[in-house]
């Protein structure tokens, strides 16, 4: 049985007292041990983090996009092996795990030119002989604890940003599919990476609590479920730290009756069931608007009823299983509640025959879902999309803005003016228009609002930059004679 420990100080470490399993979910077959650090170990991996920063925010900032960049490489000829283990240990198609990799590798693409956002400002003659100038200093340990549903990916909205940025950085990966990131932090210091830089620790709740209350970490960067979310927000701000979480969502996709109906109903499905519904940008409510609705349903139920299901290591799939057994079990129990409820269930997931002991469940849709049923207000996180039909435009808006989550959200229309009003008028932080999954590129940044964001700043752009620096402005000035005692406030006259 392979055993999966942690990357502390550049080096793999011994097992942990404490183990989770990991499976192969396509298969059911049990993997690896993960090791669940202890909190001594969570405590090393920051003081070697702590002993590593002072050198490396004294690197130049090229020097470190430097590495940054040879990494890159590294990646890029390595994306079909950390996708495989991507598809190993999550299920997504191996196509989907590879546009991960990229959307990824993004980032670590705009971190390759943080020099540019981390050029202070100065103003010369403040005041009479005096200059002033700001500059961006790197905090110290940052940390980042991430989801399942993209090993690769989320880690890399956080780590490259800090460390280019001349922080050092303990990442606590998702325990359901831990090797990604280890892979990365290998790869990281063949390209020149110092130890202690960035270390990865394996755990739960022990070793995310270690990293929220202790006195070297300096900013927590957390994706993952709301009620997680909100904890950590919580506790890290209690212990004085810097937070930024992202959370749950529940996507909403306005159908308008002008809408160009086959992009819609293509993009409704990528979007609902691209990645078994797993992913926080996934669309999993169509809003119907007026008489298009019963055309849409019918157009998406041939199509989901026909939806390829595998093991996503075969090509040409568009979906693999659910993460575990549990999540499996969870999806479920939503689609019996969904019919409970009296929504109708217009294509059954639960009907689908896998071949083996993998965690497959087909896709679902249910037509009819009213505003005050679970399968509406919860997030799912399967492969299950729910129409919901409203009269028009303004119905729509007002259902999405009083949601209590707002990551993402997209119209169809072929309509300017109804497009830039619902850019305007929706409350989520990430909207699309005749596109699906409004996920911002690298040099801009990602974030939801409402309770699928805690904390005031979005991640990667210069919104990472600004979250993983401090500033600092200095006023000086080089007097060639006496200047005397001043008593009242200056006033730089
Ligand atoms: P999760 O909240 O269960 O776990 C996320 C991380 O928190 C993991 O590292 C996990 O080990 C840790 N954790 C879990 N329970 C904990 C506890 N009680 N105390 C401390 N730490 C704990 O989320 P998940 O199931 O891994 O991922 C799916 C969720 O992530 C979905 O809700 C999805 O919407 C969300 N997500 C959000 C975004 C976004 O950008 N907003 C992106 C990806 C995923």
């Amino acid at each position: 049985m392979q055993s999966i420990t942690h990357y502390i100080d550049g080096q793999d470490t011994p097992a942990s007292s404490r183990s989770a399993d990991v499976y192969n979910p396509a298969t059911g077959e049990h993997t690896a041990n993960v090791s669940l650090a202890s909190r001594p170990e969570v405590e090393q991996a920051i003081a070697s983090a702590k002993k590593a920063f002072l050198a490396w925010a004294a690197t130049t900032p090229l020097n470190r996009s430097r590495i940054l960049f040879r990494f890159k490489m590294i990646l890029d000829d390595r994306k079909d092996e950390l996708a495989a283990a991507i598809t190993k240990e999550h299920g997504k198609v191996y196509e989907d795990a590879l546009g991960e990799i990229t959307r990824g590798m993004e980032v670590v693409e705009f971190a390759c030119g943080i020099p540019q956002l981390l050029k202070g400002d100065y103003t010369e003659q403040v005041g009479r002989g005096i200059d002033s100038w700001s500059v961006s200093q790197p905090l110290g340990v940052c940390a980042g604890i991430t989801p399942f549903n993209f090993p690769a990916m989320v880690p890399m909205w956080m780590w490259p940003v800090a460390i280019a940025c001349g922080n050092t950085f303990v990442l606590k990966p998702s325990e359901k599919d831990p090797s990604a990131p280890l892979l990365v932090a290998h790869w990281l210091k063949e390209a020149g990476l110092p130890d202690g830089v960035l270390n990865v620790v394996n755990g739960d709740k022990e070793a995310v609590d270690t990293l929220l209350d202790h006195p070297d970490i300096q900013a927590v960067s957390f994706v993952g479920s709301t009620p997680i979310a909100e904890y950590i927000y919580h506790i890290a701000a209690k212990h004085n730290k810097r937070v930024q979480a992202l959370g749950g969502a529940k996507n909403h996709l306005v159908v308008m009756p002008d809408a160009d109906l086959d992009n819609a109903v293509n993009a409704l499905m990528g979007a609902a069931y691209g990645s078994a519904g797993e992913r926080c940008m996934a669309i999993s409510v169509a809003v119907a608007v007026g008489h298009i609705a019963d055309e849409l349903v019918n157009r998406l139920k041939d199509k989901v009823a026909s939806l390829k299901i595998g093991n996503g290591v075969a090509k040409g799939l568009d979906m693999g299983p659910l993460v575990t057994k549990e999540h499996q079990e969870k999806v479920k129990g939503y689609i019996d509640i969904g019919e409970q409820e009296g929504a109708t269930v217009v294509v059954d997931g639960r009907t689908f025959q896998a071949d083996n002991n993998g965690y497959f469940l087909g896709g679902t849709l249910f037509d009819h879902v009213k505003e005050d049923m679970r399968i509406y207000k919860e997030e799912i996180f399967g492969p299950v999309l729910c129409v919901i039909r409203v009269e028009g435009y303004a119905h729509a808006v007002e259902l999405i803005n009083k949601h209590e989550y707002g990551n993402g959200t997209s119209i169809y229309t072929q309509s300017g003016a109804i497009g830039r009003n619902f850019a305007h008028d929706i409350q989520v932080g990430m909207v699309g228009i005749n596109v699906p999954i409004p996920v911002p590129m690298a040099f801009h940044s990602f974030g939801g609002w409402k309770r699928s964001l805690f904390g005031s700043n979005h991640v990667h752009g210069e919104e990472g930059v600004k979250f993983y620096t401090k500033r600092k402005a200095v006023t000086a000035r080089w007097p060639e004679g006496n200047l005397g005692p001043e008593f009242t406030m200056p006033t730089m006259k």
